[in-house]
């Protein structure tokens, strides 16, 4: 054998036992898009063209535990945003419920073992942007009893209550509400999910937070420089925290020249809506994909992929570590990462450079099972103090009279 065969076998060998846990994959936004709510027309026991995920290749990806998330687009006003984000829910339970010999869904770390014991995924449910609770602390926890087990807080733009990464700030971080919203999800044991926020965020989630956090799909800025990925100064605040960067895999957050081109495109569609303004969006898009067509589009490698988890590694620490795709939520993924089936070569890379069993185990799905863990016993100590919280946001956000 090959070393790199030898690698591939030992890291197969290992993913017999430990369950590899993705963070984040879009397959049912995919799937609507797609299909819109008539998801019984497809079927995951192929192989569906253009999809990166179904079921042979998530069993040849050795993927014992899936985060499937729950998006809607971040422009939705919060009451559309929240109709939606059930009606995803709902792909989500469909989806496992429509395949019982491989998919069941784990509400607890210890459903994610049993699960992942007995030859199937665990699947977990991931919601992704704060919009969707419509700023109201009984949806969160409705949520939550429907399998919810992360929340990202935001997703491209700043919400009501929280700032994004990617959408000029409103609110210093989190507002009175947002920093409620993380004492409840505290509460319930549902894990804060800082992808996507601004670094104010994070710091002001990490301030808040009595559980451990999570980055669902994010990498390290000190690698590449784009606002989706995590400051350094953060990465040293989660080991102490005792949270989790999930490593994300798309081109445009781990290679410079993907960022770039896709900053580019977007330069040269802005210019077109400005020099005409009577354009439609159809229209917009269409010089985005004709300039595209001209400038062919820089991809990323594996390589690139295993730099970041390097990153998180030396300024978190091995303990800070897990994978989490993005599968299925963009275009352009790594060379060598194209779809769920290629899992172990990421892992198999990092073991070439080192990184013992023991780390893998780790990096693919312990340290994750650990926070959920954590997660659930802080949540059983804060529901033994405390009841659900009844404030609500125009309690405290609004400014006090006369203030
Ligand atoms: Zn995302």
């Amino acid at each position: 054998m090959t070393d790199a065969e030898d690698h591939l076998a030992a890291v197969r060998q290992l993913l017999q036992a430990t369950p590899l846990i993705d963070g984040h994959n879009d397959l049912p936004e995919a799937l609507r898009r797609r299909f819109d709510l008539r998801i019984s027309e497809v079927d995951l026991r192929q192989p569906v063209p253009g999809l990166m995920t179904d079921i042979p290749r998530l069993r040849a990806g050795g993927v014992g535990g899936q985060f499937w998330s729950v998006w809607v687009p971040a422009s939705l006003p919060e009451s559309e945003a929240t109709r939606r984000a059930f009606e995803q829910l709902d792909i989500v339970h469909r989806i496992v419920a429509a395949y019982p010999e491989t998919f069941e869904l784990a509400a607890t770390a210890d459903d994610v073992e049993r699960i992942f014991g007995a030859g199937r995924i665990a699947s977990l449910i991931g919601l992704e942007g704060g919009s969707m609770i419509g700023s109201s602390l009984a949806v969160l926890r409705q949520f939550y009893a429907l399998g919810v087990r992360y929340m990202t807080l935001t997703h491209w733009l700043t919400n009501r209550w929280a700032d994004a990464a990617t959408d000029p700030p409103q609110h210093g971080g989190l507002t009175r509400f947002g920093v409620e919203v993380v004492r409840e999800m505290n509460r319930l044991g549902m894990l804060v999910d800082l992808s996507h926020v601004s670094p104010a965020t994070m710091s002001a989630a990490l301030d808040a937070t009595e559980s451990p956090v999570v980055f669902s799909h994010s990498g390290a800025r000190s690698v590449t420089d784009h606002p989706r990925n995590v400051p350094d100064e953060i990465l040293g605040r989660v080991r102490t925290n005792g949270g989790v960067v999930m490593a994300v895999f798309l081109s445009i957050f781990v290679s410079k020249e993907a960022g770039d081109y896709d900053q580019a495109s977007d330069e040269v569609v802005d210019a077109a809506r400005v020099a005409r303004p009577e354009s439609t969006e159809i229209e917009l898009m269409e010089i985005g994909r004709s300039w595209q067509s001209e400038h062919p589009a820089p991809v990323a490698t594996l390589a690139q992929v295993a730099d970041h988890v390097d990153r998180l590694r030396d300024i978190a620490g091995i303990e800070h570590i897990g994978i989490g795709s993005d599968f299925d939520g963009g275009a352009r993924l790594p060379e060598g990462l194209d779809d769920v089936s290629r899992f172990p070569d990421l892992l198999a890379e990092l073991r070439r450079r080192g990184y013992s069993d023991a780390d893998l185990r780790q990096v693919a799905g312990t340290n994750l099972l650990r926070i959920l863990r954590e997660a659930e016993s802080v949540a059983r100590r804060l529901q033994a103090e405390h009841g659900p919280s009844e404030l609500t946001i125009e309690e405290l956000d609004e400014l006090p009279p006369n203030g």
